[in-house]
């Protein structure tokens, strides 16, 4: 209720100052009390405003996050809203910073992928106080009042990687490469892997031999942990939990200068690119194929929704250390050499000739 004052007073603030401006102020469900207090004659201007969107983005320099703004932004254009796009290049407080300055610009909603999801309380608290509601897109943001998050099955992306792995090597030595130790969403992704693989550690079936953590989710970092992780096992690894497509990409690296590619299995996720062309030529295993359309527009839709102050149809709750927060959660999809056609190129995510580019024509797939 607080915030629902707190969101009244702001637009009626706003809308003495947008007198003067004439700019966009949106918030249908209290478009009524702001326009009896600024007059008859301003009602029609008022109704044909847009909600305005602040969409904080993490780190546009990753793929998959590309691909995330140009579907947010088409969707919430659609159902005529507008968005301003900010891209926090991986920096926690730069995001701190351009979230507030969001707030200051008066938009209606935000829409957060975090960087951190730890180092964002001070500016959703700051949110929840004006009456503005926050958004987590795919990534929860902890200890702070989040209205709603709109993500995948994280668990369940932990859990196809290793089951895909097991079916390959069932017994061997394991490296386990995990992403930002920061991104919430690497601890999600680690439990549903560790779902699969603690009972075959604990048999003895697959031997552990080295656990590290890719800080910003990083190509780099990743190329360095499996260079000297090959190095101290004398290049004695049967498979290395990757836990998404840039990493994957690192460790890859990391094995070709060794002719390792491909006697190496190997996980992704995100069904980058590069990720998918190296699956069709055989040097990563798998893929995680998250719709970027669904999670995308579902966040549209839900910001836009929670700004006409409707409710979140959820899945189920997630406890973020201060709320329970509303998960609105997706399917995610596994990838493999055998279902690239009726995944990826079927939904249009990458072009047929750019997948099988490294492919000799002979060996490529016929489309159906
Ligand atoms: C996302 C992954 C992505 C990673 C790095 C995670 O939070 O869920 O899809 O690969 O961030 O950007």
């Amino acid at each position: 209720m607080t915030w629902k004052i707190g969101k009244i007073g702001m637009i009626i603030l706003i809308g003495f100052l947008m007198i003067g401006c004439g700019q966009a102020v949106g918030q249908d469900d209290v478009k009524d009390e702001v326009n009896e207090d600024i007059g008859a004659n301003d009602k029609e201007e008022k109704e044909t405003e847009k909600i305005t969107i602040g969409l904080s983005v993490a780190d546009l320099t990753l793929e998959r996050w590309q691909h995330d703004r140009d579907i947010f932004v088409e969707r919430a254009e659609e159902l005529g809203a507008e968005v301003l796009v900010q891209s926090a290049d991986g920096q926690d407080e730069r995001q701190l910073s351009q979230i507030q300055n969001m707030l200051s610009q008066g938009v209606d909603v935000l829409v957060i992928i975090a960087n951190n999801s730890d180092a964002l309380s001070p500016v959703v608290e700051q949110a929840h106080e004006e009456g503005i509601p926050v958004v987590a897109y795919d990534r929860l943001i902890n200890n702070a009042p989040v209205d709603a998050y709109v993500s995948f099955d994280n668990v369940r992306v932990g859990e196809l990687q290793a089951e895909y792995l097991i079916e390959t090597v069932p017994t061997g030595r394991y490296f386990l490469l995990g992403g930002a130790p920061t991104d919430n969403n690497a601890h999600m992704f680690r439990e549903g892997q560790m779902n699969v693989l603690q009972p075959l550690i604990d048999r003895g079936d697959i031997e552990v031999v080295g656990d590290q953590w890719a800080d910003g989710w990083s190509a780099e970092n990743a190329l360095s942990i499996i260079e000297n992780a090959l190095t101290s096992n004398n290049n004695q690894i049967d498979a290395i939990v990757a836990t998404n497509d840039s990493t994957a990409g690192g460790a890859i690296q990391a094995l070709t200068a060794q002719n390792l590619a491909g006697e190496v299995a190997i996980s992704g996720q995100d069904a980058d690119l590069a990720a998918v062309q190296r699956i069709a030529e055989g040097i990563q295993s798998m893929t995680i194929y998250k719709p970027i359309k669904d999670i995308a527009t579902r966040n549209a839709e839900v910001a836009i929704e929670l700004v006409k102050g409707g409710e979140v149809v959820s899945d189920e709750r997630v406890d973020n250390g201060a709320v329970e927060v509303p998960f609105v959660k997706l399917e995610p999809i596994l990838v493999t050499r055998d279902n690239i056609i009726d995944t990826i190129v079927f939904d249009q995510f990458h072009d047929f000739d750019e997948i099988y580019r490294n492919v000799p024509e002979e060996d490529r797939p016929e489309l159906p």
